[in-house]
């Protein structure tokens, strides 16, 4: 064990606002930093890998980890479940490792009643309803249907948005990896 704790870093924000990439980038920026990687009922889409970039699950596995209590949060997220493995979360920050987290309003809301001092949340906004729904269609991963559903549900997300620590418009890529590279070695050396 380290005395010195790690950092949660949660970022959350509506599906196509940019997370994933920003997160592989803020990856490669602090090669120290650890990724929670989720545990979901989803299937995997075609890039995606399991075990690296989700651990893809049937739901009555996912039921059996909550159950074992397993996960430290978790939420349904549309259709799906989604997870945070807490032995990951406790180990990572006991040896005083950072961690990035990938998750929903409902995840960072369970979160910040645990962790406040030791985490900073951030949340992603598009720069409009609109630019959020062309992302989408570009992404083509998702059917007309969904991409309802999706923007339906970003609507209600932005909403939660004020009860972060930081709010960040995803304008420009690199404009908005600067900012979040400013918030993350701040919050660390406000620790
Ligand atoms: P997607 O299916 O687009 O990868 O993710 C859908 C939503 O689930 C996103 O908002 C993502 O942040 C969220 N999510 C991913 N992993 C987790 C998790 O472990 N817990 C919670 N609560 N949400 C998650």
């Amino acid at each position: 064990m380290s005395c010195k704790k790690g950092l949660l870093i949660v970022i959350s924000g509506p599906s196509g606002v940019g997370k994933t990439t920003l997160g592989k980038k803020l990856l490669t920026q602090f090669p120290e930093m650890k990724y929670s990687i989720s545990v979901t009922t989803r299937n995997p889409r075609k890039t995606e890998v399991n075990g690296h970039d989700y651990v893809f699950v049937r739901m009555e596995k996912f039921k059996e980890n909550i159950e074992k209590g397993y996960f430290v949060e978790w939420a349904k997220v549309g259709d799906n479940l989604y997870g945070t493995s807490k032995t990951f979360i406790g180990d990572a920050i006991n040896s005083g490792s950072d961690v990035l987290l990938d998750i929903d309003v409902q995840g960072a809301s369970q979160l910040r009643k645990l962790y406040q001092e030791k985490g900073v949340f951030i949340f992603i906004n598009p720069p409009s309803i609109h630019t959020l729904r062309n992302r989408l269609n570009l992404r083509k991963t998702d059917s007309e249907q969904e991409i309802d559903a999706r923007i339906m549900l970003a609507k209600k997300e932005i909403k939660e948005s004020n009860s972060y620590n930081y709010v960040v418009v995803n304008k420009d890529l690199s404009k908005t990896l600067e900012d979040l590279s400013c918030i993350i070695n701040f919050e660390k050396r406000k620790r």
